[in-house]
């Protein structure tokens, strides 16, 4: 067995997510010349985008977009800016997005509005003759930066030689790269979605398997809990220490390994802000996605997926109080489409999701003027070896669910 002690490193992307939180409410794009003081990566692009003003984007993303016509298809996450989310054909999570582009074969072009992970998702399921686009290279995802594949192939090693071949299985949210998707895949696992975990661990659990689940450890913590696994259970694998930082005998006592990433966004919400919300609002609805801690989630009224988050506040009647934990971008448009129910996010402090916010529209109308003079920027391509063993780790998700 190799012993790797490793040097903690943390991904730039987390340690960039503060950059544009803010105290007021107002998220309005600037020009990107403008939002570049940040002080975070950016793509470089052509200097005349960096200087044009919102309302010339707007009319030159739109010029652009109806001169590509069907060939094109704009998907936008719902952690998108509203400047970005008025050009989608369709909003959605992740999965909800790929599965769609997927549809769209008579689409030449999909432009991916969201991050990393999620672009290179809609490649494996779209057509080779398809082209996928991520607008801006920087806009990554600190969670699924957080499970490099150099250390998940050491993990993986390392738990074949304490436990036995084929006594463990990987699982991985969606909200990670196509190289781990393909170990899954390679490997008797699967991929999940924050909607679907439980059945996931359901059919694992149903083999007599243990699980590895990354990248986030909590989604793994909550859904374990939710499973019936205590937490007496579950051991955290940290990539920076031998053995992931336990004991042979630890590691064949547990039941649930998780790997120790988390949303910088989602682990910023707390049980005080809870409680205050509760004093605030006697009647109040607190709903929560559970990449969100453990005691935040057993604190909220509910948790669930972003579509969840949706479908719960949308269908509502009118008069109700809801107090949200996830992306702030998605909790102001909440609340301003539904204008006779009072929707606020749990943290007072305005703090985007870094990386979704990096799509700014200076960018989208870079990618969609070189489709127009035949040029693809910023193609996301998975290779196909990995490409072929992440869609079966994907095909056993829509298999099981
Ligand atoms: S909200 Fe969290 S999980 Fe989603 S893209 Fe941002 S950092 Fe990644």
């Amino acid at each position: 067995m190799v012993v790797n002690i490793r040097e903690r490193i943390i991904p730039i992307t987390e340690i960039e997510q503060s950059a544009f939180c803010q105290s007021d409410e107002e998220l309005r794009s600037k020009p990107l010349a403008e939002e570049f003081q940040a002080g975070v990566q950016w793509q470089k692009l052509p200097v005349s985008y960096m200087k044009m003003s919102p309302d010339e984007l707007d009319a030159r993303i739109a010029e652009a977009r109806a001169a590509l016509g069907q060939k094109l298809v704009i998907l936008g996450h719902h952690y998108q800016r509203n400047e970005i989310i008025k050009y989608a054909d369709l909003r959605g999570d992740s999965f909800k997005l790929s599965q769609y582009a997927a549809s769209q074969d008579e689409a030449e072009h999909i432009v991916f509005c969201g991050v990393h992970f999620m672009a290179e998702t809609a490649d494996i399921l779209s057509t080779p003759n398809q082209s996928v686009t991520l607008p801006n290279l920087t806009a990554g995802c600190s969670m699924a930066d957080m499970a490099k594949i150099d250390d998940v192939l050491d993990c993986w090693d390392d738990l074949q030689d304490v436990l036995g071949n084929d006594e463990i299985i990987p699982i991985t949210y969606m909200n990670s790269t196509a190289s781990i998707k393909a170990l899954c895949g390679r490997n008797g696992g699967i991929v999940c979605t924050s909607s679907n975990a439980p059945a996931t661990f359901e059919w694992a659990l149903a083999q007599d398997k243990r699980v590895l689940f990354l990248p986030d450890q909590h989604l793994g913590r909550n859904t374990g809990l939710k499973m019936g696994i205590g937490l007496e259970d579950m051991l955290v694998w940290s990539p920076f220490k031998p053995l992931g930082g336990h004991t042979e005998h630890a590691l064949r006592q547990a039941k649930l390994l998780l790997w120790e990433g988390h949303c910088s966004v989602h682990t910023r919400f707390t049980v005080a802000q809870i409680v205050l919300a509760r004093k605030q609002y006697p009647d109040v609805n607190v709903v929560v996605h559970p990449e969100c801690v453990m005691e935040v989630v057993e604190a909220a009224d509910y948790d669930g997926s972003t579509e969840y988050i949706i479908r719960a506040v949308t269908d509502s009647p009118a008069g109700s109080v809801w107090a949200i934990g996830t992306e702030i971008s998605l909790v102001n448009r909440l609340a301003a489409e539904n204008p006779d129910k009072t929707v606020f996010c749990l943290d007072a402090v305005v703090c985007p999701c870094s990386t979704m916010y990096r799509i700014h529209p200076a960018y989208l109308s870079w990618v969609l003027d070189g489709l127009n003079e035949g040029v693809i920027v910023n193609r996301i391509e998975v290779d196909e070896p990995t490409a072929e063993h992440a869609r079966i780790a994907l095909d056993r998700m829509l298999s099981v669910v």
